[in-house]
């Protein structure tokens, strides 16, 4: 079997610190061999690629992604699945699931879909049909009757029911119900939105759902092997989804000290997703509402200047809090991963990479953790750590070939022009090695 034999590289094996002048050795779709030194067992056949230096680390794993969005934003109505026909988004979604492995992620774990159309791309995906990253496919958003998602973002007269991403359910038997049937539908993970907040708003106090509704859910889901995810902002929504077993904990703008606790008893991973809301607030922080008639809102309701303005406000408190919270719940060793609302309208498809440097420069992550998040705990949260994420013997190829060191300068990832290959199972989707094969 031909072979591709990566010579003299740096090496970030998404678990320790970095090597330099490591081996590695792909043979069919995994990792042969990783060792130190120059390649000592080259044969006739393989394609030896001295790297001098250059870094060789493991794909990339956007663990919060929604392959329909495109410029997606609350502020027009009817939204959330409703903005466009099924073939529409699905084509959407085609495109950015692409997009997303030529920006090195190798695998994606989605965050809600309408239409169940996460599915059907991930099949086609794994028979080839489209090119794409391993997808995780979600489920629709689970909502309760009359809360943000059913209530804020679709109102009343609207009518719309089921339609699109959300999906009403209540009480237990509803959120067991619901969740079994988005699971027979496809999905991989199955997502709840559980209190409003994050982003566009202040997270509140409050939550939607009875933690009976959220243990039925986590329970229906795990059952069935699958995992569930959470929207929640709000103190008490993480700590309830904590105790309830969410493997995934999405923005938890506002856990504390006790959400804490809660979080590394259950194993969750935190989604911190900050950078929507960093560019949320850059962009609504330079508007002077009370001035401006047209000024947008961010929501379909009717709001006034000094009501939008308050609720800037509030999601900026929010902000600085999660800013200082999230240093903290990692030195504390909650898993964290990356991953955001991506096809927004402050925040666009193919900026995935931008994260990587803004965990690094705004709040303050070492680097290589940083990495770790956009790795090994994607891995992990894929529940394929064993498989995925790293940089070692048995492991799947998935890989990256970059022209610096993202050590150093994180923002290297986000230039296309310095991903010299991607490689995903062994196969390289993007390859601009030649110059550096040397037999
Ligand atoms: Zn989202």
């Amino acid at each position: 079997m031909e072979r591709s034999i990566f010579t003299g590289a740096n090496l970030i094996d998404g678990e320790g610190p970095a090597r330099r002048d490591v081996t590695v050795v792909v043979e069919g779709e995994r990792i042969a061999s990783v060792v130190e030194g120059p390649a000592s067992d080259a044969r006739p056949g393989d394609r030896v690629i001295d790297l001098a230096g250059r870094t060789l680390m493991p794909g990339l794993i956007l663990c919060h992604f929604h392959g329909t969005f495109h410029d997606f934003t609350t502020g027009k109505a009817p939204a959330l699945g409703l903005e466009h026909t099924p073939a529409i988004l699905t084509l959407f979604a085609e495109q950015h699931v692409k997009l997303a492995l030529d920006c090195g992620f190798t695998s994606v774990v989605s965050a809600s879909c309408p239409h169940r159309i996460d599915p059907s791309i991930r099949d086609a995906i794994d028979l080839g049909l489209i090119p794409g990253p391993r997808l995780w496919a979600a489920s629709r958003e689970l909502c309760s009757s009359g809360d943000v998602v059913d209530a804020q973002n679709r109102l009343w007269h609207y009518e719309l029911g089921n339609g699109g991403t959300a999906r009403k359910a209540d009480g237990p038997e509803g959120f067991r119900a619901a969740v079994r049937e988005e699971i027979a539908w496809g999905a991989d993970i199955v997502k709840l939105n559980v209190s409003g907040g994050h982003g566009v708003a202040p997270a509140g106090e409050l939550v939607s759902m009875s933690p009976e509704e959220l243990s039925a859910a986590a329970e229906a889901a795990h059952l069935r092997g699958k995992k569930v995810r959470a929207h929640v902002a709000s103190r008490q929504g993480v700590l309830e989804c904590a105790r309830a077993g969410f493997d995934v904990i999405d923005h938890a703008d506002r856990m504390d000290a006790e959400c804490i606790d809660a979080i590394l008893e259950a194993g969750s991973i935190v989604v911190p997703s900050m950078l929507y809301t960093q560019r949320f607030l850059s962009v609504m922080e330079a508007i002077d509402f009370e001035n401006e008639a047209q000024a947008m809102t961010g929501m379909p309701r009717i709001e006034s200047a000094r009501q939008t303005v308050e609720r800037v406000r509030g999601v900026r408190e929010d902000f600085e809090y999660t800013r200082s919270i999230v240093p903290e719940a990692h030195a504390a060793g909650v898993p964290m991963v990356i991953g955001d609302d991506y096809g927004t309208a402050v925040l666009g498809q193919g900026e995935y990479a931008k994260e990587l440097e803004f965990y690094v420069k705004d709040v303050g992550i070492a680097p290589l953790d940083v990495i770790r998040w956009a790795t090994r705990n994607g891995a992990e949260l894929m529940g394929r750590g064993a498989e995925l994420g790293t940089i070692a013997e048995g492991k799947y190829a998935d890989l990256l070939v970059v022209d610096g060191d993202p050590l150093a300068d994180m923002a290297c990832l986000q230039d296309g022009d310095k991903l010299l290959a991607i490689m995903k199972g062994g196969l390289l989707v993007k390859d601009q090695l030649d110059a550096f094969a040397i037999g």
